[in-house]
């Protein structure tokens, strides 16, 4: 296929290389990570086409969540109204990634975290088909590696990469390798690899380790990473932020709040911001709230200036690769693992760190820091209002509770936060009602 306007870029602007977009090359000759780039702006007039598919008509591409924005994300240059080029080169769980989760209304935990009602809103990318937001880029990644002619997938989890990851590949008949850190993953998560039939490879360590040794083996024997390394998954990713705007008539809100781990959520609101920014759709830019947990910190102790005395910042394209990497040897020396029971986030060596930076650059973002206990009451608050969501994404309420109180974010301020994944360890609810020192405990009882 001939590839015209479209580059996989370097990020880093010094440098500014740009690749062409068939091949798998992720990581820049200068070592910086790449982005997707389109020539053209989109004229806003897409807005009226976007709200018309969603009367998809059995068009798969105009149900699906993600290939609804097709145009905004259209890397392979298709037509994006003739249904059988789409149908040929796009790839999708027959229309069902993205396709429930845009913002709700949470009336009890508006209140817990003291916001008004209308302007608090949740975005549940647990209603994925795989139960998590990994969908939305796993879709594109796909997309992706599929023009390649790619025949097996290799990534390393936390456990919801793996289960997107292995959900796609069976059922575009690929394999798929998934690293995992050996006891480390949601039960419900691992049982998902071996339902889609991926190759589980369990790694003595952490997800950094099993992340490292992955990248390793997929150069060794010729496999795609579909880690969020990978530019295309970033690109799908920007849909969770083009269904936040579209519910809120593209007004963008004050605030987008995610739990941060490997940084790929915060990086593709970064560049889904940045581009509506350029393309003259938006004038107002929301500010993102990248959320750590106490035992995974690395982004919240390097940005906040508590690691050398020094806040690391994108300082236009040129961040201190070096103090990151002085950070990563005195953990390593002190023998600090990141460990929280929010098992989705607990990662040491963020990969998306320097796009993460460019995005809290541009929206004036700011990264705090939650702890387990408070994690949990998020999620248990969530699934007390009905909704369902897992311990990472109970970071959320948390931050924004906290921010709320140190009235940093103001109570008619306008907060959309995206709850990552669904409930798959669902020991942890057991275990958090059965103990009823927990705030929100519903104790079971004898008959
Ligand atoms: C992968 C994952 C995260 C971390 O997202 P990043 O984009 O890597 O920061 C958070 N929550 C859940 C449920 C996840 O599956
Ligand atoms: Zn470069």
């Amino acid at each position: 296929m001939a590839i015209s306007g479209v580059t996989k870029k370097c990020i880093n602007p010094s440098c500014g290389l740009s690749y062409e977009i068939n091949n798998d090359i992720y990581r820049c000759s200068c070592g910086s990570l790449l982005d997707v780039m389109y020539k053209k702006p989109k004229p806003r007039t897409l807005v009226d086409v976007f709200y018309e598919r969603r009367n998809h008509g059995r068009n798969i591409y105009n149900e699906s969540g993600v290939w609804r924005f097709r145009d905004l994300i259209n890397f392979l240059e298709i037509d994006t109204e003739n249904f059988d080029e789409c149908a040929k080169v796009l790839v999708s769980l027959d229309g069902s990634e993205g396709r429930l989760s845009r913002p709700y209304k949470m009336s009890k935990v508006a209140d817990y975290v003291n916001m008004d009602h209308d302007g608090f809103l949740l975005q549940p990318e647990g209603y994925n088909p795989s139960g998590s937001f990994k969908d939305n880029g796993m879709s594109t990644a796909l997309t992706h590696a599929k023009m390649l002619n790619v025949k097996r997938l290799v990534c390393a989890s936390t456990g919801n990469t793996s289960a997107s990851a292995s959900m796609y590949a069976a059922n575009e008949n690929m394999e798929c390798d998934v690293y995992i850190p050996k006891g480390e993953i949601a039960p419900g998560k691992l049982g998902q690899a071996f339902q889609f039939g991926a190759q589980v490879i369990q790694v003595d360590g952490n997800f950094d380790d099993a992340l490292s040794i992955s990248l390793k083996k997929a150069k060794e024997n010729g496999g795609y990473t579909v880690n969020s390394v990978n530019p295309f998954r970033i690109e799908g990713q920007k849909t969770i932020v083009y269904r936040v705007m579209e519910h809120l008539n593209w007004e963008p809100p004050d605030w987008i709040v995610y739990p941060a781990g490997a940084l790929g959520n915060t990086s593709s609101c970064g560049k889904a911001l940045m581009e509506l920014y350029e393309w003259g759709w938006i004038t107002k830019i929301p500010r993102i709230v990248a959320v750590n947990s106490v035992g995974a910190n690395t982004f919240y102790e390097l940005v906040n200036g508590l690691f050398e005395s020094c806040e690391l910042k994108w300082n236009n394209g040129k961040p201190d690769l070096e103090m990151i990497e002085r950070y990563y040897a005195f953990k390593d020396k002190q023998g600090i693992r990141p460990k929280t029971r929010a098992t989705a986030i607990q990662i040491g060596k963020p990969a998306n760190i320097v796009k993460a930076l460019r995005a809290l650059d541009f929206t004036n973002g700011i990264v705090v820091e939650v702890d387990d206990k408070d994690m949990s009451d998020g999620m248990s608050l969530v699934g007390l209002n009905g909704f369902d969501c897992e311990m990472a994404s109970g970071a959320v309420p948390a931050a924004i509770r906290k921010l709320r109180s140190e009235e940093i974010i103001y109570i008619d301020d306008v907060v959309v936060g995206i709850l990552t994944g669904r409930q798959k360890d669902p020991r942890l609810s057991v275990e958090y009602h059965t103990n009823g020192e927990n705030a929100f405990a519903r104790p079971p009882r004898d008959a």
